[in-house]
């Protein structure tokens, strides 16, 4: 069955490397519940994994993720699908509490799990990576874009103070973040590489030959190495207040969805999703369609 068919692949190319793959290409990789649950799950078994050293987190498709699947509509039920992970289990709760309470487990909850990972992890993009999409890279230690990468921010014309896990400041200078936040272009793959939020760019055709080299080339270090600088930078940006500086972001984050709730009845501004989001699915997605009637004048 189609419901079935798994939206994560994991496969271990060679030794001491373990490939995770997000095989939801014909809707650009968008992350529904049970994307996250299984993709979660994925960099679960990698870390358990005695012999994997690096992990490396790749996406089949045109696209590396257009971010939150906005389509999604039983959020709740496909929830109770999975055990959660964090604390956070309130979803049912009305109201901000309970959004908030999802979001923690599926998106700051995740990411910081992702990036607080005992091995090296690697993502490789091509394509478009936008908004949620940045929560699958950015947690990731190393990235390798292909040529053709594109990195895209469109909360804010969504009526959002940027998405869930805002790392923005940390992965380029906050004048460039105010950029991609307030404009909402697209940031590319050699633009991406000169600020220092890409480590490497190469072809596209070259995109899963060079992630691989580097990971070898890594998995050739000890492992306790690898783990212990990883948490000795990860230490130092979270000494510069990483952390404590995306709860004040989520909160007002969650703002923004109880503001939109109230004025359009939508935890976004629908006039945002159309000019964004909706434009990278695959042709003969059917895109989200707001109730156009709810937006009043701004
Ligand atoms: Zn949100």
């Amino acid at each position: 069955m189609t419901e079935e068919h798994p939206y994560i692949l994991y496969e271990t190319p060679e030794p001491g490397i373990a490939r995770i793959v997000m095989d939801r290409g014909n809707a650009a990789n968008a992350q529904d519940t049970r994307f996250l649950y299984e993709l979660n799950a994925a960099f679960d078994r990698a870390a358990a994994a005695d012999d994997v050293r690096v992990i490396i987190l790749a996406a089949n498709g045109k696209h590396f993720s257009a971010g939150h699947d906005i389509r999604e509509r039983n959020h709740l039920e496909n929830q109770d699908r999975f055990a959660p992970v964090t604390p956070f289990q309130q979803h049912r709760r009305p109201g901000a509490e309970g959004r908030m309470s999802r979001e923690e487990e599926l998106y700051t909850g995740f990411c910081e799990r992702w990036r607080n990972l005992p091995k090296i992890t690697i993502a490789a993009v091509q394509g478009k990576c936008v908004s949620g999409g940045l929560l699958l890279c950015w947690p990731c230690d190393l990235i390798v874009a292909s040529d053709d990468a594109e990195f895209q921010e469109v909360t804010v014309a969504m009526g959002i103070a940027g998405v869930e896990w805002f790392a923005h400041p940390w992965e380029m200078h906050p004048r460039k973040a105010k950029e991609m936040l307030l404009t909402g272009e697209p940031i590319g793959a050699e633009e991406a590489r000169q600020i220092g939020m890409v480590n490497r760019v190469v072809p596209r055709a070259d995109l899963a030959e060079a992630t691989l080299l580097l990971a070898r080339r890594i998995a050739r270090q000890p492992s306790f190495a690898t783990k212990m600088v990883k948490q000795a930078v990860n230490g130092a940006v979270d000494a510069q207040g990483r952390h404590a500086a995306n709860q004040i972001a989520f909160a007002l984050h969650h703002l923004g969805h109880s503001h939109a709730m109230e004025v359009y009845g939508l935890p976004v501004d629908p006039g945002g999703i159309h000019a964004s989001v909706a434009k990278t699915y695959a042709p003969g997605d059917e895109p989200f369609r707001a109730p156009a009637a709810t937006k009043p004048a701004k």
